[in-house]
C-alpha cells in the first residue's frame, strides 16, 4: 500500500516537472518576459555558434541588426572540439597558391569565414596543410572575440514554437524565455548514422572510436563505410 502511494507520487512529480519544461504553446501574453520591450527580446535569434552561426552574425553585426547567437557550449565551434576525432582538419588550408589575387586565394582557403579583418585568416594560424581542429577552434572564438559578434554561450535553447503573434519563442536550459522576429537554425547536421545489421550492435560508431593505438594491438579491424570519417581512421 505504502510503496504504490510512493509510486503515484513519484509519477506526479515526473509528470509535474515534464510538465515545467514542456512548452506546447500555451502562453501568458502578459508575462512580462515575453513582450518585445525587454532584453529577452531580439529581432533575430541564431542558434549555434559554429562556422555558420558566426558567418551570419556577422554580417548581422555589420548590418547594425539586433541579433544574438546562443551556443550552447561554453565557447564557439565546439564541434570542432571532438571532431575530426583523430584531431587534424580534413579541409586544406593552402598558403601557397601561385598567385598574388586575394580573392582567387580566399576559394581555395576551406576554413576562413569571411570578414573584414585580414588577421582572421587561418592560413595565418597554422602552416599545415591539414591543420590541428584545436586551432580552428581557436580561430573561431578570436572571430567572436575579435568582431565583437553578440553570442551567448552556455545557452542550449529548446521548444522553439511561433507564437500565434508571428514571433518566435524559445527557452534555454534554465527556462528563461526569449523572443525573436526571425530564427536562423545554425545547429549543424552532424549526427551519427548507425545502419542496422546483425551484430551491429557489437560495432564502435566512429563518435565512440578510441584514438589510443595500444587499444588496436593484435585486433584485426574493418571499417565500415568508405567516406572521410573511414579513410581518416584507416589513415590513423
Ligand atoms: C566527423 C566530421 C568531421 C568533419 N571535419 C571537418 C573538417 O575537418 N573541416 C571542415 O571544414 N568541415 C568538417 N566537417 C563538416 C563540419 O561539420 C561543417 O563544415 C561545420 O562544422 C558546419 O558548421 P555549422 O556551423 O553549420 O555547424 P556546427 O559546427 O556543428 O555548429 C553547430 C553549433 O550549434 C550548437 N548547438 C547545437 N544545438 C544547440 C542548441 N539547442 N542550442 C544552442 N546551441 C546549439 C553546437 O554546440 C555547435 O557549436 C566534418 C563533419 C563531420 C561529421
Amino acid at each position: 500500500m505504502q510503496l504504490s502511494v510512493f509510486v503515484l507520487v513519484l509519477f506526479c512529480l515526473c509528470l509535474s516537472v515534464y510538465g515545467n519544461n514542456k512548452h506546447d504553446g500555451s502562453i501568458k501574453h502578459d508575462d512580462p518576459m515575453l513582450n518585445t520591450e525587454t532584453p529577452n527580446y531580439k529581432e533575430y535569434c541564431v542558434i549555434g555558434a559554429g562556422p555558420g552561426g558566426l558567418q551570419i552574425a556577422y554580417f548581422l553585426e555589420n548590418a547594425g541588426r539586433d541579433y544574438i547567437v546562443f551556443e550552447k557550449g561554453y565557447g564557439a565551434g565546439t564541434f570542432y572540439l571532438k571532431y575530426p576525432i583523430h584531431r587534424l582538419l580534413i579541409s586544406i588550408n593552402k598558403r601557397n597558391t601561385g598567385k598574388t589575387n586575394k580573392e582567387f586565394n580566399f576559394r581555395h582557403d576551406w576554413n576562413s569565414l569571411v570578414s573584414h579583418d585580414e588577421s582572421l585568416q587561418m592560413t595565418k594560424y597554422s602552416k599545415d596543410f591539414f591543420p590541428p581542429a584545436d586551432v580552428l577552434v581557436q580561430y573561431l572564438n578570436d572571430y567572436a572575440t575579435k568582431l565583437n559578434l553578440k553570442v551567448q554561450y552556455n545557452s542550449t535553447m529548446h521548444d522553439i514554437l511561433k507564437r500565434k503573434d508571428g514571433l518566435f519563442q524559445m527557452w534555454d536550459q534554465h527556462n528563461n524565455a526569449y523572443t525573436c522576429k526571425y530564427v536562423i537554425m545554425a545547429t549543424g547536421i552532424a549526427t551519427p548514422n548507425k545502419p542496422e545489421f546483425p551484430g551491429s550492435e557489437l560495432v564502435d560508431g566512429y563518435e565512440d572510436l578510441p584514438i589510443d593505438l595500444d587499444e588496436y594491438e593484435g585486433q584485426s579491424v574493418l571499417i565500415i563505410g568508405r567516406g572521410n570519417a573511414g579513410h581518416e581512421t584507416a589513415q590513423h
